[in-house]
């Protein structure tokens, strides 16, 4: 995934509304704020900024770059993270410390709601960008003309996108794997998108990520 302030502005778009939906919090009481992308930094993850310029505040949100490629939900969790910085300053709720009472009041709330989606933490660990991890990847490896494509299907969603693969004509099979690489690759929920393959890279991708083909057989 490409960090760009674009779609940091995004994804905090996104999360202000499917949180509010869970009246966690007003979407309303959000004033402005700026984003920003900056090189890695060996201090911070992310971080929320008030400067007071004569007497009026400009708060910034800045994500640091910690790896080439970030982890999509290492991102969203960091972007929350500092959402609940900026709506307890922008509100003026009290809260006993930096990360007090009321700042994990808001992020327990925030991770029971949303379990699967965030793991927001006060102390952000550098992510992982491959091994095994706790998550089953659910894979369909679709056959185009010049590539396969490696698809990461949600599991409830997995009948829909076979019946999608039908009626298009695709060719396809099934695999799995833990390898947290799949992390990155967003799941499909309604369109059918994933990581590009050339068919020469194609085994030498399957063994690096240990994927399990689960219908060999039916691979054209
Ligand atoms: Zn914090």
């Amino acid at each position: 995934m490409d960090l760009t302030v674009d779609y940091i502005r995004e994804r905090h778009r996104y999360w202000r509304y499917r949180i509010a939906d869970e009246e966690i919090w007003d979407v309303i009481k959000f004033e402005p704020v700026e984003f920003e992308v900056r090189p890695r930094s060996k201090t911070y993850n992310a971080l929320f900024h008030r400067k007071i310029v004569k007497g009026k505040p400009y708060d910034r949100i800045i994500i640091y770059r910690k790896v080439p490629d970030m982890p999509i939900k290492f991102v969203d969790n960091l972007i929350v993270h500092e959402m609940i910085h900026q709506y307890i300053f922008q509100n003026n709720l009290y809260d006993s410390s930096t990360h007090g009472f009321l700042f994990r009041h808001y992020m327990q709330r925030i991770n029971e709601t949303f379990k699967g989606e965030l793991d927001i933490a006060i102390k952000s660990e550098a992510p992982k960008l491959k091994g095994p991890g706790d998550t089953t990847y659910m894979l369909m490896v679709v056959k185009m003309p010049d590539e396969y494509l490696f698809c990461n299907i949600r599991p409830g969603k997995m009948k829909f996108f076979e019946e999608h693969a039908r009626q298009e004509n695709f060719k396809y099979l099934w695999g799995k794997t833990n390898d947290m690489f799949f992390d990155r690759v967003p799941r499909c929920t309604k369109v059918l998108q994933g990581y590009s393959v050339s068919p020469d890279n194609m085994e030498a991708f399957v063994t690096e990520h240990r994927i399990i083909l689960l219908n060999r057989h039916d691979l054209p």
